[in-house]
C-alpha cells in the first residue's frame, strides 16, 4: 500500500488534477479529504505529505511557491490555484497597495507578534486582516516571514 502511494499519480492526485484543471476564479475549491492539525488540506505528493494548496499551486503553475502559497480567500482548506499566490510576490503587494487595500494602517504600527498570536488561535489570514485593518496578503507575508526571522516590507 505504501509503495502504491509513493507513485506520482495516485487516484487522489489524478482526481485533484481534474478538479484543478476545471477550476475557475469564481469559487473556492474546498478540500474534502484529510486535513492537518492547522486545518489545511494535505495529500501525499511527490513522495511526501504536503499541504494540498501547495500541491495545487505546483500543479497549476508548474513550480512550487518560493515563499509559500498564500490564500486570497477566506478558506484555508481551499485549493483553487486562482486563490493562491506566492507569499513574497512584491508585484502582487504593490498591486494591492495601488488599490488602497494593502495597508489601512502604517506598517510601523503593526506588530508581527500580534499576527502570530492570532494565527495560533486558528484565525484565517483573511480574518486576521479584517481584525487588524490590514490586507490578507500582508498577514500572509508576515506569517511566511517566520522563516526569515525578519519581515521585509515592499516599498
Ligand atoms: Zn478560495
Amino acid at each position: 500500500m505504501l509503495a502504491d502511494q509513493a507513485k506520482p499519480d495516485t487516484p487522489r492526485i489524478s482526481r485533484m488534477r481534474v478538479q484543478i484543471a476545471a477550476s475557475t476564479p469564481s469559487e473556492c475549491l474546498l478540500w474534502d479529504m484529510s486535513l492537518n492539525t492547522h486545518g489545511y488540506g494535505q495529500i501525499y505528493y511527490m513522495g511526501k505529505v504536503m499541504k494540498a494548496h501547495r500541491v495545487a499551486y505546483h500543479m497549476h503553475y508548474g513550480h512550487f511557491p518560493v515563499h509559500g502559497a498564500c490564500h486570497t480567500c477566506d478558506n484555508r482548506n481551499c485549493f483553487n490555484p486562482h486563490h493562491l499566490f506566492d507569499g513574497d510576490q512584491r508585484a502582487n503587494m504593490r498591486d494591492a497597495a495601488g488599490k488602497g487595500r494593502f495597508l489601512a494602517r502604517a506598517a510601523s504600527s503593526i506588530d508581527p507578534a500580534e499576527v502570530f498570536k492570532l494565527t495560533s488561535t486558528g484565525m484565517t489570514a483573511a480574518a486576521i486582516a479584517r481584525f487588524m485593518g490590514i490586507s490578507p496578503s500582508y498577514v500572509c507575508l508576515i506569517q511566511q516571514g517566520r522563516r526569515r526571522n525578519r519581515v521585509v516590507v515592499a516599498a
